[in-house]
């Protein structure tokens, strides 16, 4: 962006998609997905990294916007309107910083993603946050999309940003707002499901529930996820009852364990695991679990629900949870 184009941003700018992005919304929008829950995950997880950025920042540097603004992200819906909105109090974006995140500087991991999905060896909703492509996930269920954002830096001014996944996407100056990123979604006509707060829920307790930063649905900013992710703690600070506690929630199994293993490891990768010995070997006909297999997550965003790959196949029938802090690349999302 030129200077010139800078000091209009009063009206609003009309800036191309790199040809990647292009490509990439393409895909996103013109197929059909099953799976789009996946698109609040994304958008929650991009809110808690801002989150985390913005806590890194404070811990030398109070001289930012809003210092006081507690660290959380709200999910509100309108029925009416059609439309869900996170926001998020975290390190937010300046103009600058909008225009190339989310537009003109295609991500290193958007021709990587673009021939995993031409490939089709994988679902696309699978793929899809393994390669910093998070946010473009929205546009499965959206018309369209503003985001309003305001940096951490002192002097930053609110910008919005506003896209149809068309060619281009619009910026311009917005009235001032409290430090952060608001995301508005115009849902599409066959994604409404996602106006409906017990739907969000859902997806937030399958997916989100261990995100670090209180998650607050609707006007009466109800607490939805659990956060205390108990695999991340200290093994040495929790009691046996703990642990039984979250073995009966995760297999609804009231006998509770016979064993269980809490692994903390550095190096070569550091991750977490909290594994457990069923005290029989058949599932009990209540349990959420409907398969075999590990949880795995990265970093506390769960990533794939009966991972199969972590254990031998004769250790398959237990069960329990993996966290990494870097997911190795070739471990899929
Ligand atoms: P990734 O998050 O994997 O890098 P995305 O396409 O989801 O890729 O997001 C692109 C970039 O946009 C992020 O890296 C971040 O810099 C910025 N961004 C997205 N959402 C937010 C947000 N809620 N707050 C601040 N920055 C954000």
């Amino acid at each position: 962006m030129t200077n010139d184009q800078k000091e209009n941003l009063h009206e609003p700018q009309f800036i191309p998609f790199k040809a990647e992005t292009r490509q990439l919304l393409d895909i996103l929008i013109h197929s059909l997905y099953t799976d789009r829950d996946v698109f609040i995950r994304e958008l929650i997880s991009n809110a808690s990294d801002a989150l985390t950025r913005i806590s890194f920042e404070m811990l030398t540097n109070r001289d930012v916007q809003d210092p006081n603004a507690e660290l959380a992200i709200w999910i509100t819906t309108n029925p009416d309107e059609k439309t869900v909105t996170i926001r998020d109090t975290g390190i937010g974006m300046t103009d600058s910083e909008m225009i190339e995140d989310l537009g003109t500087i295609a991500h290193s991991g958007a021709r990587t993603f673009l021939e995993a999905a031409q490939k089709g060896e994988r679902k696309i909703t699978e793929i899809i946050g393994q390669f910093g492509v998070g946010f473009y996930s929205a546009f499965m269920a959206a018309e369209w999309i503003k985001v309003t954002s305001r940096s951490c830096r002192p002097e930053a001014s609110t910008t919005s940003w506003f896209s149809t996944g068309g060619d281009t996407f619009s910026i311009e100056t917005a009235e001032n707002k409290e430090r952060g990123t608001e995301i508005v979604i115009k849902l599409k006509e066959d994604a409404q499901e996602y106006t409906q707060e017990y739907r969000l829920k859902q997806i937030i307790k399958k997916h989100s529930d261990y995100i670090p930063y209180p998650i607050y649905i609707g006007e009466s900013d109800e607490q939805v996820n659990r956060q205390t992710a108990l695999w991340r703690q200290t093994p040495q600070e929790i009691k046996q009852e703990q642990y039984t506690d979250f073995y009966k929630q995760f297999t609804l199994d009231y006998e509770g364990e016979l064993a269980h293993t809490h692994i903390v490891i550095d190096a070569p990768v550091q991750l977490y695991a909290l594994l457990y010995i069923p005290s029989s070997p058949n599932r009990s006909v209540l349990t959420p679990r409907k398969n075999d297999g590990l949880q795995l997550f990265a970093r506390k965003v769960l990533i794939q629900e009966y991972c199969q790959d972590l254990l031998p196949p004769a250790f398959r029938v237990i069960p329990g949870v993996v966290d990494f802090e870097d997911l190795p690349l070739n471990v899929s999302r």
